[in-house]
């Protein structure tokens, strides 16, 4: 937990969906301790670990619902993974979505290990139903589960391969419908039952969506590239839509190169939106930094692209107040140009942007000029590491009851950054933070 903010601060400015989630957790912890209890009591009255037969084991119980439990977030998990627009808002943004995607899939993974090891442990004495589950072949049922676990795990592993390269992760996430579903065959096989049959149909029609129709169905507008700049490292797009993006400002977009005169693969890469003049006029900022990045300054004027979603509530996660502070740190700064462009004239902002150096600073003399051209905005170029002293120092003393802060830079500089904030006394809820990554 993030220093300094209390459980009742953490339920209060949560969203409903993450709200849902620990709530559903808490309720199988209780529930799972609950009938682990009765099992060692059983055990202990009847002086024996072998209870006979099975249904009555509270042991096998413990078992058969941890699987349940285990399928049930796993189903969830593929409901995450869509984008869909209705789960972004009930979780109040993508990158909350998606962070609860990681601890859902984590706690997945712990849930159906657990399911087969306690049904292992129940089983023990019993030769003939141990060697049923862990002999593939011999119990339709079992073999699929098996399958189903092992590629689990397998997966898993290599996902937990932190270095390995972004479009091969998503690849190998991919995959992991297919554990998902023969999961859920092992327990229509095991319980044909409506519910199950429910599970297994949601989580494969979401996984399904996510793999294939994605590109197809989700919220997208087709357009081309109007003009194309390369300068220090940053790509510029300006883009010409076809049809109208419904963006407000912060909002980023996944965007794909649909037809170029260059071979740019036809990858989906958020980028976020630094300025939208009008619904079918917006420009993209992208810093060149890995493969795919480096490849951008090939596109020409009139190459397609499409842009989808948008997505992301940064800056709107809590009603706004009429004091900011927003610290940016070198391309984090795209978000900050699109609200800059559309920020209220009531709200007074101080904005501090870090960059490594001054020839970092490709959107100063456009900071500078919005910031003339209206009161109660200033703007100050910070070269080199910042801290919050540096950040007084431009913005002379922090206002921690009123002031609401706005973070866009990189992960380790956001980390500090909050909890300096937390320490000096602003509470969590005044801090919105957008990141640059949705591993
Ligand atoms: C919400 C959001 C907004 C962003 N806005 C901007 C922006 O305005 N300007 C900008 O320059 N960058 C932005 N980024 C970062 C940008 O998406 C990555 O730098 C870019 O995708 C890197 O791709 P690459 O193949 O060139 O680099 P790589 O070296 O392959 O990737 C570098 C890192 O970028 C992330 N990444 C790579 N591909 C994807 C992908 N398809 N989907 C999600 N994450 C990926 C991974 O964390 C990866 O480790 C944003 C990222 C997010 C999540």
């Amino acid at each position: 937990m993030q220093p300094g903010i209390s459980i009742v601060d953490r339920v209060r400015y949560t969203s409903w969906g993450v709200r849902s989630i620990y709530g559903v957790l808490l309720l199988i912890s209780g529930l799972s301790i609950d009938t682990l209890v009765q099992a060692v009591m059983i055990r202990w009255q009847r002086k024996t670990w072998f209870i006979s037969p099975s249904n009555i084991d509270p042991l096998y119980e413990l078992g058969t619902s941890l699987g349940f439990w285990g399928m049930l977030f796993f189903c969830l998990n593929c409901v995450l993974a869509t984008r869909w627009l209705w789960v972004e808002r009930l979780f109040g943004g993508l990158d909350v979505v998606y962070r609860m995607h990681a601890f859902v899939g984590k706690s997945t993974f712990i849930m159906l290990v657990l399911h087969l090891m306690v049904l292992i442990a129940q089983a023990l004495a019993d030769t003939d139903t141990l060697v049923a589950y862990l002999i593939p072949g011999l119990d339709l049922s079992y073999t699929l589960g098996m399958l189903g676990l092992f590629g689990l795990v397998a997966l898993v592993v290599v996902t937990l391969w932190g270095s390995m390269p972004y479009q091969l992760w998503l690849t190998s996430h991919a995959w992991l419908g297919v554990p998902y579903l023969l999961g859920g065959a092992h327990a229509l096989v095991a319980h044909a039952d409506w519910y199950v049959a429910l599970l297994t149909g949601i989580g494969g029609v979401a996984w399904l969506y996510s793999i294939a129709l994605y590109r197809r169905y989700a919220p997208h507008a087709r357009g081309q590239i109007a003009e194309r700049t390369t300068q220090h490292g940053i790509t510029e797009l300006r883009i010409a839509l076809d049809t109208p993006l419904a963006a407000v400002a912060g909002q980023f977009v996944f965007f794909a190169v649909t037809k170029s005169q260059t071979a740019i693969p036809a990858e989906l890469h958020p980028f976020s939106l630094s300025a939208i003049e009008s619904p079918r006029d917006v420009r993209l900022s992208i810093k060149m930094l890995g493969d795919y990045t480096r490849q951008l300054d090939q596109l020409a004027p009139g190459d397609a692209v499409t842009l989808y979603g948008p997505y992301g509530m940064f800056g709107r996660r809590m009603p706004a107040t009429q004091r900011q502070l927003w610290i940016a740190g070198g391309i984090g700064i795209t978000p900050f140009l699109s609200l800059l462009q559309q920020a209220s004239h009531d709200t007074e902002i101080t904005m501090v942007w870090a960059v490594r150096t001054r020839a970092d600073a490709r959107y100063i003399d456009e900071l500078t000029q919005r910031a003339t051209q209206r009161t109660g905005i200033s703007v100050h170029l910070h070269e080199g590491p910042l801290s919050l002293a540096d950040i007084e120092a431009y913005a002379g003393p922090l206002c921690t009851q009123t002031q609401q802060v706005l973070m866009c830079a990189p992960i380790p500089l956001m980390r500090q950054m909050r909890a300096a904030l937390l320490a000096r006394g602003y509470a969590a809820h005044q801090i919105d933070s957008e990141e640059f990554g949705l591993r």
